[in-house]
Protein backbone atom coordinates (compact mmCIF):
# COMPACT_ATOMS: atom_id res chain seq x y z
CA UNK A 1 0.00 0.00 0.00
CA UNK A 2 1.10 3.13 -0.65
CA UNK A 3 1.86 5.91 2.04
CA UNK A 4 -0.15 9.06 0.99
CA UNK A 5 -3.09 9.65 -1.07
CA UNK A 6 -3.46 11.07 -4.68
CA UNK A 7 -6.17 12.91 -6.67
CA UNK A 8 -6.31 14.32 -10.04
CA UNK A 9 -9.28 14.79 -12.60
CA UNK A 10 -9.58 11.79 -14.51
CA UNK A 11 -11.48 12.69 -17.56
CA UNK A 12 -10.00 15.18 -20.43
CA UNK A 13 -8.85 18.54 -19.52
CA UNK A 14 -11.58 21.52 -20.47
CA UNK A 15 -15.02 21.22 -20.25
CA UNK A 16 -17.62 18.81 -20.20
CA UNK A 17 -21.06 17.00 -19.69
CA UNK A 18 -19.59 15.31 -16.50
CA UNK A 19 -16.01 15.18 -15.16
CA UNK A 20 -14.53 12.47 -12.97
CA UNK A 21 -11.92 13.48 -10.05
CA UNK A 22 -10.13 10.31 -9.02
CA UNK A 23 -8.66 9.98 -5.12
CA UNK A 24 -7.28 6.94 -4.41
CA UNK A 25 -4.87 5.64 -1.67
CA UNK A 26 -4.87 4.51 2.01
CA UNK A 27 -7.05 7.54 3.38
CA UNK A 28 -9.75 8.01 0.12
CA UNK A 29 -12.57 7.73 1.91
CA UNK A 30 -11.67 9.56 5.05
CA UNK A 31 -10.80 12.58 2.76
CA UNK A 32 -13.71 11.73 0.77
CA UNK A 33 -16.25 11.59 3.09
CA UNK A 34 -14.64 15.09 4.90
CA UNK A 35 -16.89 16.57 1.67
CA UNK A 36 -19.47 14.75 0.80
CA UNK A 37 -23.17 15.35 1.88
CA UNK A 38 -26.61 14.95 0.67
CA UNK A 39 -27.92 17.16 -1.43
CA UNK A 40 -30.43 19.26 -0.34
CA UNK A 41 -32.25 19.81 -3.49
CA UNK A 42 -31.83 16.88 -5.48
CA UNK A 43 -33.07 15.46 -9.15
CA UNK A 44 -36.74 13.64 -8.76
CA UNK A 45 -36.03 10.91 -6.31
CA UNK A 46 -36.26 7.75 -7.36
CA UNK A 47 -39.24 5.11 -6.76
CA UNK A 48 -39.55 1.84 -5.37
CA UNK A 49 -38.75 0.34 -8.24
CA UNK A 50 -35.86 2.58 -9.10
CA UNK A 51 -32.20 0.44 -8.87
CA UNK A 52 -31.13 3.39 -6.71
CA UNK A 53 -33.79 2.82 -4.33
CA UNK A 54 -31.67 0.25 -1.88
CA UNK A 55 -31.09 0.20 1.36
CA UNK A 56 -27.72 1.23 0.66
CA UNK A 57 -28.74 4.57 -0.82
CA UNK A 58 -28.78 7.59 1.47
CA UNK A 59 -31.88 8.66 -1.21
CA UNK A 60 -33.82 5.41 -0.30
CA UNK A 61 -34.08 6.49 3.47
CA UNK A 62 -33.13 9.96 3.92
CA UNK A 63 -35.04 12.26 2.26
CA UNK A 64 -34.56 15.52 4.69
CA UNK A 65 -33.63 18.41 2.26
CA UNK A 66 -31.65 19.52 5.43
CA UNK A 67 -29.57 16.45 6.33
CA UNK A 68 -25.71 17.99 6.81
CA UNK A 69 -23.99 15.00 8.07
CA UNK A 70 -21.47 13.09 6.30
CA UNK A 71 -22.24 10.54 4.26
CA UNK A 72 -21.42 7.08 4.46
CA UNK A 73 -20.12 5.62 1.49
CA UNK A 74 -21.42 1.77 0.63
CA UNK A 75 -18.94 0.18 -1.20
CA UNK A 76 -19.30 0.13 -5.19
CA UNK A 77 -22.58 1.73 -5.21
CA UNK A 78 -23.30 4.94 -7.04
CA UNK A 79 -24.32 7.22 -4.21
CA UNK A 80 -26.23 10.64 -4.90
CA UNK A 81 -24.32 13.22 -2.83
CA UNK A 82 -23.10 16.80 -2.59
CA UNK A 83 -19.52 18.08 -2.56
CA UNK A 84 -18.63 21.24 -0.61
CA UNK A 85 -20.96 23.53 -1.63
CA UNK A 86 -19.44 23.34 -4.94
CA UNK A 87 -21.51 20.70 -6.55
CA UNK A 88 -23.87 17.83 -6.64
CA UNK A 89 -23.03 14.66 -8.10
CA UNK A 90 -22.35 10.89 -8.04
CA UNK A 91 -19.55 9.26 -6.20
CA UNK A 92 -19.02 6.11 -5.73
CA UNK A 93 -16.16 4.37 -3.43
CA UNK A 94 -14.12 1.18 -4.23
CA UNK A 95 -12.49 -0.53 -1.40
CA UNK A 96 -10.32 -1.97 -3.82
CA UNK A 97 -9.80 0.28 -7.29
CA UNK A 98 -8.06 0.26 -10.31
CA UNK A 99 -5.29 1.22 -8.66
CA UNK A 100 -5.53 -2.10 -6.24
CA UNK A 101 -6.28 0.56 -3.32
CA UNK A 102 -9.15 2.39 -1.69
CA UNK A 103 -10.31 4.74 -4.28
CA UNK A 104 -13.24 7.27 -4.16
CA UNK A 105 -14.44 8.69 -7.83
CA UNK A 106 -15.88 12.01 -7.82
CA UNK A 107 -18.35 12.53 -10.84
CA UNK A 108 -19.34 16.24 -11.02
CA UNK A 109 -20.72 18.76 -13.71
CA UNK A 110 -17.79 19.27 -15.95
CA UNK A 111 -17.06 22.92 -15.50
CA UNK A 112 -13.16 23.09 -15.24
CA UNK A 113 -14.14 25.46 -11.85
CA UNK A 114 -15.83 23.06 -10.34
CA UNK A 115 -13.15 19.95 -10.86
CA UNK A 116 -10.21 22.25 -9.86
CA UNK A 117 -12.36 23.57 -6.46
CA UNK A 118 -12.85 19.87 -5.80
CA UNK A 119 -9.62 18.77 -6.53
CA UNK A 120 -8.33 21.62 -4.53
CA UNK A 121 -10.57 21.03 -1.55
CA UNK A 122 -9.24 16.91 -1.63
CA UNK A 123 -5.48 18.32 -1.21
CA UNK A 124 -6.23 20.82 1.33
CA UNK A 125 -7.35 17.44 3.62
CA UNK A 126 -4.51 15.77 2.91
CA UNK A 127 -4.01 14.53 -0.38
CA UNK A 128 -1.63 15.20 -3.20
CA UNK A 129 -1.49 15.95 -6.73
CA UNK A 130 -1.18 12.47 -8.90
CA UNK A 131 2.05 12.74 -11.21
CA UNK A 132 1.47 11.79 -14.74
CA UNK A 133 0.40 8.11 -15.12
CA UNK A 134 0.57 7.86 -11.33
CA UNK A 135 -2.38 5.53 -10.88
CA UNK A 136 -1.68 2.95 -13.26
CA UNK A 137 1.85 2.87 -11.73
CA UNK A 138 0.13 2.33 -8.91
CA UNK A 139 -1.76 -0.20 -10.58
CA UNK A 140 1.38 -1.84 -11.79
CA UNK A 141 3.03 -2.13 -8.11
CA UNK A 142 0.01 -3.85 -6.53
CA UNK A 143 0.58 -6.36 -9.15
CA UNK A 144 -2.91 -5.55 -10.76
CA UNK A 145 -1.22 -4.83 -14.72
CA UNK A 146 1.95 -6.36 -15.92
CA UNK A 147 4.28 -3.88 -17.30
CA UNK A 148 2.81 -4.74 -20.91
CA UNK A 149 -0.61 -4.25 -20.16
CA UNK A 150 0.31 -0.49 -17.90
CA UNK A 151 1.84 0.72 -21.67
CA UNK A 152 -1.20 -1.08 -23.43
CA UNK A 153 -3.79 1.29 -21.51
CA UNK A 154 -1.68 4.22 -22.95
CA UNK A 155 -2.28 3.17 -26.19
CA UNK A 156 -6.07 2.00 -26.04
CA UNK A 157 -6.77 5.64 -24.65
CA UNK A 158 -4.17 6.65 -28.10
CA UNK A 159 -6.32 4.54 -30.28
CA UNK A 160 -8.72 6.29 -32.89
CA UNK A 161 -9.08 3.27 -34.95
CA UNK A 162 -10.62 -0.34 -34.80
CA UNK A 163 -7.23 -1.96 -35.48
CA UNK A 164 -5.22 0.66 -32.47
CA UNK A 165 -7.79 -0.34 -30.27
CA UNK A 166 -7.83 -3.82 -31.13
CA UNK A 167 -4.11 -4.31 -30.98
CA UNK A 168 -4.17 -2.33 -27.55
CA UNK A 169 -7.13 -5.00 -26.37
CA UNK A 170 -5.28 -7.55 -27.36
CA UNK A 171 -2.34 -6.75 -25.33
CA UNK A 172 -3.81 -5.70 -22.16
CA UNK A 173 -5.70 -9.00 -21.98
CA UNK A 174 -1.93 -10.67 -21.87
CA UNK A 175 -0.92 -10.47 -25.33
CA UNK A 176 2.37 -12.23 -25.58
CA UNK A 177 3.70 -11.17 -21.99
CA UNK A 178 2.33 -14.09 -20.84
CA UNK A 179 4.09 -16.76 -22.81
CA UNK A 180 7.10 -14.68 -22.63
CA UNK A 181 7.01 -14.89 -18.57
CA UNK A 182 6.79 -18.73 -18.91
CA UNK A 183 9.75 -18.74 -21.11
CA UNK A 184 11.81 -16.43 -18.62
CA UNK A 185 11.27 -18.73 -15.83
CA UNK A 186 12.77 -22.20 -17.28
CA UNK A 187 15.83 -19.61 -18.81
CA UNK A 188 15.87 -18.44 -15.00
CA UNK A 189 15.33 -21.92 -13.30
CA UNK A 190 18.23 -23.26 -15.93
CA UNK A 191 20.66 -20.12 -15.26
CA UNK A 192 20.26 -20.80 -11.80
CA UNK A 193 21.62 -24.37 -12.60
CA UNK A 194 24.04 -23.16 -14.41
CA UNK A 195 25.54 -20.69 -11.85
CA UNK A 196 25.28 -23.51 -9.21
CA UNK A 197 27.96 -25.15 -11.10
CA UNK A 198 30.45 -22.06 -10.58
CA UNK A 199 30.14 -23.07 -6.44
CA UNK A 200 31.50 -26.45 -7.61
CA UNK A 201 33.79 -25.99 -10.62
CA UNK A 202 36.75 -27.91 -9.04
CA UNK A 203 34.63 -30.96 -9.42
CA UNK A 204 33.72 -30.41 -12.70
CA UNK A 205 29.89 -31.55 -12.65
CA UNK A 206 27.08 -30.21 -14.82
CA UNK A 207 23.79 -29.47 -12.96
CA UNK A 208 21.70 -27.77 -15.58
CA UNK A 209 21.05 -29.92 -18.76
CA UNK A 210 22.95 -28.49 -21.61
CA UNK A 211 20.36 -29.86 -24.45
CA UNK A 212 17.50 -28.85 -22.44
CA UNK A 213 19.09 -25.47 -22.21
CA UNK A 214 20.28 -25.68 -25.87
CA UNK A 215 16.25 -26.84 -26.81
CA UNK A 216 14.87 -23.75 -24.77
CA UNK A 217 17.14 -21.54 -26.73
CA UNK A 218 15.70 -23.07 -29.72
CA UNK A 219 12.00 -22.23 -28.84
CA UNK A 220 12.80 -18.56 -27.28
CA UNK A 221 14.24 -17.92 -30.49
CA UNK A 222 11.43 -19.04 -32.54
CA UNK A 223 9.03 -17.14 -30.60
CA UNK A 224 11.21 -13.87 -30.43
CA UNK A 225 11.67 -13.95 -34.05
CA UNK A 226 8.33 -13.93 -34.94
CA UNK A 227 7.53 -11.32 -32.40
CA UNK A 228 10.44 -9.26 -33.87
CA UNK A 229 9.20 -9.94 -37.61
CA UNK A 230 5.81 -8.93 -36.63
CA UNK A 231 6.94 -4.97 -35.36
CA UNK A 232 7.34 -3.66 -38.74
CA UNK A 233 3.09 -4.57 -39.42
CA UNK A 234 2.34 -4.11 -36.06
CA UNK A 235 4.24 -0.52 -35.68
CA UNK A 236 2.92 0.64 -38.47
CA UNK A 237 -0.80 -0.30 -38.04
CA UNK A 238 -0.25 1.21 -34.35
CA UNK A 239 0.89 4.57 -36.13
CA UNK A 240 -0.88 4.15 -39.58
CA UNK A 241 0.35 2.40 -42.40
CA UNK A 242 3.21 4.95 -44.46
CA UNK A 243 2.11 4.81 -47.96
CA UNK A 244 4.22 6.44 -50.76
CA UNK A 245 3.03 7.49 -54.48
CA UNK A 246 5.83 7.52 -57.05
CA UNK A 247 5.93 8.32 -60.63
CA UNK A 248 6.80 10.46 -63.38
CA UNK A 249 5.34 14.05 -63.20
CA UNK A 250 1.99 14.31 -64.52
CA UNK A 251 1.13 10.60 -64.09
CA UNK A 252 -1.59 12.02 -61.67
CA UNK A 253 -0.09 11.46 -58.61
CA UNK A 254 -1.39 14.49 -56.51
CA UNK A 255 -4.60 14.13 -58.06
CA UNK A 256 -5.13 10.45 -57.21
CA UNK A 257 -3.96 11.37 -53.46
CA UNK A 258 -7.16 14.33 -53.48
CA UNK A 259 -9.49 11.63 -54.95
CA UNK A 260 -8.38 9.18 -52.07
CA UNK A 261 -8.51 12.05 -49.61
CA UNK A 262 -12.31 13.28 -50.88
CA UNK A 263 -13.44 9.99 -51.42
CA UNK A 264 -13.29 9.05 -47.76
CA UNK A 265 -15.43 10.61 -45.12
CA UNK A 266 -13.47 9.01 -42.25
CA UNK A 267 -10.33 11.54 -42.36
CA UNK A 268 -8.21 11.26 -39.33
CA UNK A 269 -5.94 14.07 -38.98
CA UNK A 270 -4.69 13.19 -35.96
CA UNK A 271 -3.15 9.72 -35.36
CA UNK A 272 -0.80 9.96 -32.48
CA UNK A 273 2.89 9.00 -32.70
CA UNK A 274 3.25 9.87 -36.48
CA UNK A 275 6.19 12.27 -37.32
CA UNK A 276 5.02 16.28 -37.53
CA UNK A 277 7.89 17.21 -39.43
CA UNK A 278 6.20 16.11 -43.21
CA UNK A 279 3.01 16.67 -43.76
CA UNK A 280 0.94 13.95 -44.41
CA UNK A 281 -2.29 12.85 -45.11
CA UNK A 282 -3.63 9.95 -42.97
CA UNK A 283 -6.96 8.54 -43.75
CA UNK A 284 -8.56 4.49 -42.70
CA UNK A 285 -9.81 2.18 -44.82
CA UNK A 286 -11.73 -0.66 -43.46
CA UNK A 287 -10.35 0.52 -39.97
CA UNK A 288 -7.11 0.65 -40.56
CA UNK A 289 -5.28 3.95 -40.80
CA UNK A 290 -2.94 4.90 -44.00
CA UNK A 291 -0.43 7.35 -43.78
CA UNK A 292 0.54 9.42 -47.56
CA UNK A 293 4.20 10.43 -46.74
CA UNK A 294 5.42 13.23 -48.48
CA UNK A 295 2.17 14.82 -49.41
CA UNK A 296 3.32 18.34 -49.70
CA UNK A 297 5.73 17.26 -52.65
CA UNK A 298 2.93 15.62 -54.09
CA UNK A 299 0.95 18.90 -53.87
CA UNK A 300 2.74 21.24 -55.00
CA UNK A 301 5.03 19.59 -58.08
CA UNK A 302 5.40 22.80 -59.81
CA UNK A 303 7.13 24.99 -56.83
CA UNK A 304 9.34 22.24 -55.89
CA UNK A 305 12.88 22.21 -57.79
CA UNK A 306 12.95 19.14 -59.69
CA UNK A 307 16.14 17.72 -57.90
CA UNK A 308 14.57 18.24 -54.76
CA UNK A 309 11.02 16.37 -55.86
CA UNK A 310 13.53 13.35 -56.91
CA UNK A 311 14.96 13.22 -53.26
CA UNK A 312 11.95 13.80 -51.31
CA UNK A 313 10.22 11.31 -53.48
CA UNK A 314 13.21 8.67 -52.38
CA UNK A 315 12.92 9.12 -48.73
CA UNK A 316 9.22 8.75 -49.02
CA UNK A 317 9.78 5.59 -50.65
CA UNK A 318 12.36 4.31 -48.31
CA UNK A 319 9.96 5.11 -45.20
CA UNK A 320 6.84 3.35 -46.89
CA UNK A 321 5.97 -0.29 -46.34
CA UNK A 322 3.45 0.38 -49.58
CA UNK A 323 4.93 2.19 -52.65
CA UNK A 324 1.90 2.73 -55.00
CA UNK A 325 3.48 2.96 -58.43
CA UNK A 326 1.79 5.12 -60.80
CA UNK A 327 2.12 5.37 -64.27
CA UNK A 328 -0.11 6.46 -67.08
CA UNK A 329 0.65 4.66 -70.37
CA UNK A 330 0.48 0.99 -70.65
CA UNK A 331 3.35 0.16 -72.24
CA UNK A 332 5.08 1.74 -69.00
CA UNK A 333 3.93 -1.22 -67.46
CA UNK A 334 5.98 -3.61 -69.20
CA UNK A 335 9.33 -1.79 -68.72
CA UNK A 336 8.87 -1.64 -64.92
CA UNK A 337 11.55 -3.49 -63.01
CA UNK A 338 10.29 -4.13 -59.54
CA UNK A 339 11.41 -5.33 -56.87
CA UNK A 340 10.03 -8.14 -55.37
CA UNK A 341 7.71 -7.78 -52.38
CA UNK A 342 8.95 -7.79 -49.13
CA UNK A 343 7.82 -7.81 -45.06
CA UNK A 344 9.25 -4.54 -45.30
CA UNK A 345 7.96 -3.29 -48.38
CA UNK A 346 4.51 -4.21 -50.94
CA UNK A 347 4.70 -2.70 -54.34
CA UNK A 348 1.37 -1.77 -56.21
CA UNK A 349 1.43 -0.55 -60.05
CA UNK A 350 -1.40 0.71 -61.21
CA UNK A 351 -2.26 2.34 -64.55
CA UNK A 352 -3.92 6.15 -64.27
CA UNK A 353 -6.09 7.68 -67.01
CA UNK A 354 -7.83 4.59 -67.66
CA UNK A 355 -10.78 6.71 -69.05
CA UNK A 356 -8.48 7.50 -71.77
CA UNK A 357 -8.41 4.10 -72.73
CA UNK A 358 -10.28 1.87 -74.79
CA UNK A 359 -12.61 0.15 -72.62
CA UNK A 360 -12.36 -3.08 -73.86
CA UNK A 361 -8.51 -3.01 -72.60
CA UNK A 362 -8.99 -2.77 -69.14
CA UNK A 363 -9.98 -6.46 -68.78
CA UNK A 364 -6.60 -7.19 -70.29
CA UNK A 365 -4.75 -5.42 -67.51
CA UNK A 366 -2.05 -7.28 -65.58
CA UNK A 367 -2.48 -4.23 -63.11
CA UNK A 368 -5.32 -2.14 -61.04
CA UNK A 369 -6.18 0.19 -63.76
CA UNK A 370 -8.09 3.36 -62.47
CA UNK A 371 -8.91 6.86 -63.05
CA UNK A 372 -8.03 9.15 -60.36
CA UNK A 373 -10.04 12.10 -62.79
CA UNK A 374 -13.71 10.24 -62.06
CA UNK A 375 -13.06 7.81 -59.70
CA UNK A 376 -13.27 4.66 -61.60
CA UNK A 377 -11.50 1.80 -59.94
CA UNK A 378 -10.31 4.00 -56.46
CA UNK A 379 -12.65 1.14 -54.56
CA UNK A 380 -9.75 -1.87 -56.46
CA UNK A 381 -6.91 0.29 -55.33
CA UNK A 382 -8.27 0.82 -51.43
CA UNK A 383 -9.16 -2.86 -51.78
CA UNK A 384 -5.71 -3.88 -52.35
CA UNK A 385 -4.48 -1.82 -49.83
CA UNK A 386 -6.14 -3.44 -47.13
CA UNK A 387 -5.25 -6.81 -48.54
CA UNK A 388 -1.57 -6.05 -48.72
CA UNK A 389 -1.74 -5.37 -45.25
CA UNK A 390 -3.88 -8.36 -44.16
CA UNK A 391 -2.13 -10.77 -46.13
CA UNK A 392 1.41 -9.78 -44.55
CA UNK A 393 -0.23 -9.73 -41.45
CA UNK A 394 0.70 -11.94 -37.81
CA UNK A 395 -2.43 -12.83 -36.74
CA UNK A 396 -2.33 -13.87 -33.32
CA UNK A 397 0.35 -11.70 -31.64
CA UNK A 398 2.18 -8.50 -32.91
CA UNK A 399 4.81 -6.76 -31.33
CA UNK A 400 3.91 -2.63 -31.42
CA UNK A 401 5.96 -0.83 -28.63
CA UNK A 402 9.06 0.58 -29.66
CA UNK A 403 10.81 -0.27 -26.46
CA UNK A 404 9.45 -4.20 -26.52
CA UNK A 405 11.07 -4.48 -29.86
CA UNK A 406 14.23 -3.22 -28.64
CA UNK A 407 14.81 -5.46 -25.69
CA UNK A 408 13.76 -8.58 -27.81
CA UNK A 409 16.36 -7.75 -29.94
CA UNK A 410 18.90 -7.38 -27.59
CA UNK A 411 17.22 -10.56 -25.66
CA UNK A 412 17.74 -12.53 -29.17
CA UNK A 413 21.20 -11.53 -29.30
CA UNK A 414 22.25 -12.46 -26.07
CA UNK A 415 20.81 -15.97 -26.55
CA UNK A 416 22.33 -16.64 -30.21
CA UNK A 417 25.90 -15.73 -27.68
CA UNK A 418 24.68 -18.32 -25.40
CA UNK A 419 24.19 -21.15 -28.33
CA UNK A 420 27.42 -20.39 -29.58
CA UNK A 421 29.01 -20.56 -26.56
CA UNK A 422 27.07 -23.95 -25.60
CA UNK A 423 28.33 -24.81 -29.16
CA UNK A 424 31.75 -24.19 -28.59
CA UNK A 425 32.05 -25.68 -24.88
CA UNK A 426 32.49 -22.27 -23.16
CA UNK A 427 32.92 -22.73 -19.55
CA UNK A 428 29.22 -21.77 -17.27
CA UNK A 429 30.86 -18.51 -15.90
CA UNK A 430 31.00 -17.36 -19.30
CA UNK A 431 27.75 -18.60 -20.88
CA UNK A 432 26.19 -17.10 -17.47
CA UNK A 433 27.08 -13.57 -17.96
CA UNK A 434 24.88 -13.78 -21.56
CA UNK A 435 21.93 -15.04 -19.61
CA UNK A 436 21.74 -12.69 -17.47
CA UNK A 437 21.83 -10.15 -20.13
CA UNK A 438 18.93 -12.48 -21.69
CA UNK A 439 17.20 -12.56 -18.44
CA UNK A 440 17.26 -9.06 -17.90
CA UNK A 441 15.99 -7.76 -20.98
CA UNK A 442 12.98 -10.04 -21.37
CA UNK A 443 12.43 -8.68 -17.95
CA UNK A 444 12.02 -4.80 -19.19
CA UNK A 445 9.33 -6.51 -21.05
CA UNK A 446 7.03 -8.72 -19.01
CA UNK A 447 8.00 -6.68 -15.96
CA UNK A 448 10.02 -8.23 -13.92
CA UNK A 449 12.73 -6.13 -14.13
CA UNK A 450 11.30 -2.47 -13.61
CA UNK A 451 14.01 -0.31 -12.55
CA UNK A 452 13.26 3.56 -12.16
CA UNK A 453 14.36 4.83 -15.31
CA UNK A 454 12.19 2.20 -17.59
CA UNK A 455 8.97 3.24 -15.29
CA UNK A 456 9.45 7.10 -15.37
CA UNK A 457 9.92 6.23 -19.09
CA UNK A 458 6.46 4.53 -19.30
CA UNK A 459 4.57 6.55 -17.33
CA UNK A 460 5.54 10.09 -18.22
CA UNK A 461 3.86 9.20 -21.46
CA UNK A 462 0.32 8.50 -19.47
CA UNK A 463 -1.67 12.07 -18.58
CA UNK A 464 -2.27 13.44 -15.11
CA UNK A 465 -5.56 11.31 -14.35
CA UNK A 466 -4.52 8.19 -15.72
P1 LIG B 1 1.40 14.56 -60.83
O1 LIG B 1 2.44 15.48 -61.41
O2 LIG B 1 1.82 13.14 -60.96
O3 LIG B 1 1.03 14.92 -59.43
O4 LIG B 1 0.12 14.71 -61.78
P2 LIG B 1 -1.20 15.57 -61.53
O5 LIG B 1 -2.06 14.94 -60.53
O6 LIG B 1 -0.83 16.98 -61.33
O7 LIG B 1 -1.94 15.37 -62.94
C1 LIG B 1 -1.36 15.76 -64.17
C2 LIG B 1 -2.45 15.95 -65.20
O8 LIG B 1 -3.11 14.71 -65.46
C3 LIG B 1 -3.53 16.90 -64.75
O9 LIG B 1 -3.91 17.70 -65.85
C4 LIG B 1 -4.68 15.99 -64.34
O10 LIG B 1 -5.94 16.59 -64.48
C5 LIG B 1 -4.51 14.83 -65.30
N1 LIG B 1 -5.04 13.60 -64.75
C6 LIG B 1 -4.78 13.04 -63.54
N2 LIG B 1 -5.46 11.88 -63.39
C7 LIG B 1 -6.18 11.69 -64.53
C8 LIG B 1 -7.08 10.68 -64.98
O11 LIG B 1 -7.39 9.69 -64.32
N3 LIG B 1 -7.63 10.82 -66.23
C9 LIG B 1 -7.33 11.88 -67.01
N4 LIG B 1 -7.91 11.92 -68.20
N5 LIG B 1 -6.49 12.84 -66.63
C10 LIG B 1 -5.91 12.79 -65.40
Amino acid sequence: MSSDTIVAIATPPGVGGIAVVRLSGPDALAIATKHLTLPTTHYPLPTDHSPLATSHSPLATDHSPLATDHLPLPPRHATYCRFDDLDDGIAVYYPVGYTGEPTVEFSCHGSRYVQQAIVEALTGSGARLAEPGEFTLRAFLHGRLNLSQAEAVADLIDAVTPTQHRLAVSQLRGGYAQKLKELRQQLLDLTALLELELDFSQEDVEFADRRQLRALLSSLHAHLSALIASFHMGNALKHGIPVAIVGRPNVGKSTLLNALLQDDRAIVSDIPGTTRDTIEETFVIDGIAFRFLDTAGLRDTADTVERLGIERSRRAQEEALVVIHLVDNPDDLDAMDLPEDTPEKHHLVVLNKCDLLPRSTHATLRHIPLSAKTGEGLDHLKAALVQTVEGSRHEDVMLTNARHYDALVRVDQALQQVDQGLASGFPADLVAVDLRDALYHLGTVTGEVAGDDILSNIFSRFCVGK
